[in-house]
């Protein structure tokens, strides 16, 4: 781990002018993430700026129109417990609970989750090449153990995937994430947050360099009744996601009218396609519509040596989830 210095902001204004001033420093939050990949060498801030004394941003508040606003700074499990997040958002309850252990979904927060970087094997291996990391370097993963990378949006550059079970459920609900910068505020729809990998894989996402999360915004209508996310993984409990997929439906006189479904562990973002969401308005929810649906969404999907198995994987998941959702405390 290199050496660095510490200060702790007191506003998100403070925190954006003290980071933009300086290209090597580094927000941190629960740690959770940052910490690990310090002792692996793989960040080397030269600054650390703590977020975590900052009044208001750990706050759950309720929006004007109902929706609800998730604290950057608010712990994964205070968000997962809390009462209006469990009766309005459950999907996005269950999906915090998916993730982690007990202990990090009490350290780590909201923003954090967002910004979490790839679990890809060679990433984390500083030996091997590996674009995010050293860009024009090459991708290990490639040709190499892939088992857990994408089958969906890659490029020759990077097959890594984007591991949270907390976006997946964000991406689902049509979050908008609240970002405070020097220059001023602006928000951005959660699809856009994420980017693909294309030939800057470097970048997870489009926030700026200076920039920092202060909440995420939940629309109105959480689609309470019938949701489901399913997480398939090597080990039941604390691994990542080979495949997730949070499913919500609102319904409507036996009829389909609004349908979701955002799938974790296959690409470099949580992965949704308008079109199979279109596909199952105004239809009757059935297993044939489902399978349909789940072919429309891993449409273009590519297996690498170790990794095929997902794309079939991926299909009978998102059935069997749509199914789920239609009963969901069965
Ligand atoms: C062993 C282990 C298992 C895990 N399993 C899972 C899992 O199954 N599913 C899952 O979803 N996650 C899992 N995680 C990841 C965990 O959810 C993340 O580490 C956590 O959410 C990160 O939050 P944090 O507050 O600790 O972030 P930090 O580590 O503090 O920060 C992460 C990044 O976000 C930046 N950042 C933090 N907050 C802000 C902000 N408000 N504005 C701008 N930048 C900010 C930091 O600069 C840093 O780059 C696991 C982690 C570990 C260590």
């Amino acid at each position: 781990m290199n050496n660095f210095t510490y200060i702790a902001a007191d506003t998100p204004k403070q925190a954006a002018n003290i980071i933009s001033q300086n290209p090597d420093a580094a927000f941190i939050a629960g740690g959770t993430n940052l910490i690990d990949l310090m002792k692996e060498n793989i960040a080397k801030p030269n600054q650390l700026i703590d977020l975590n004394k900052i009044p208001g941003l750990d706050e759950i508040t309720e929006l004007p129109d109902a929706g609800l606003r998730l604290g950057a700074l608010a712990r994964n499990a205070d968000t997962a417990y809390h009462p209006l997040v469990q009766e309005r958002y459950p999907l996005l309850a269950d999906a915090i609970l998916a993730g982690a252990s007990a202990q990090l979904r009490n350290m780590a927060t909201n923003g954090g989750n967002l910004l979490q970087r790839t679990r890809c094997y060679y990433f984390y291996d500083i030996a091997t090449p590996c674009n995010k990391r050293e860009p024009g370097s090459g991708c290990a993963a490639y040709d190499g153990y892939n088992r857990m990378n994408a089958i969906l949006g890659s490029s020759e550059h990077c097959v890594a995937v984007f591991p949270s079970d907390m976006c997946v459920a964000l991406a689902a609900l049509n979050a908008t994430v609240n970002v405070s910068g020097a220059t001023g505020e602006r928000q951005i729809p959660f699809n856009e947050f994420h980017r693909l990998p294309g030939d800057t894989p470097q970048l997870d996402n489009n926030l700026q360099h200076g920039e920092i999360i202060t909440s995420i915004d939940l629309p109105p209508g959480g689609l309470n009744k019938n949701y489901s996310y399913l997480k398939l993984r090597d080990r039941t409990s604390y691994a990542f996601a080979l495949v997730s997929i949070a499913t919500a439906f609102e319904l409507k006189d036996g009829l389909i009218v609004d349908a979701r479904i955002a799938l974790g562990g296959v690409a470099h973002k949580p992965w949704r396609v308008t079109e199979a969401e279109e596909f199952l308005k105004n239809k009757q929810p059935a297993k044939e519509s489902f399978t349909q649906a789940a072919t429309l969404i891993l449409k273009g999907a590519v297996g690498l040596k170790h990794n095929a198995f997902k794309i079939e994987l991926a299909k009978r998941a998102i059935v069997r989830n749509c199914l789920t959702a239609l009963n969901p405390d069965k």
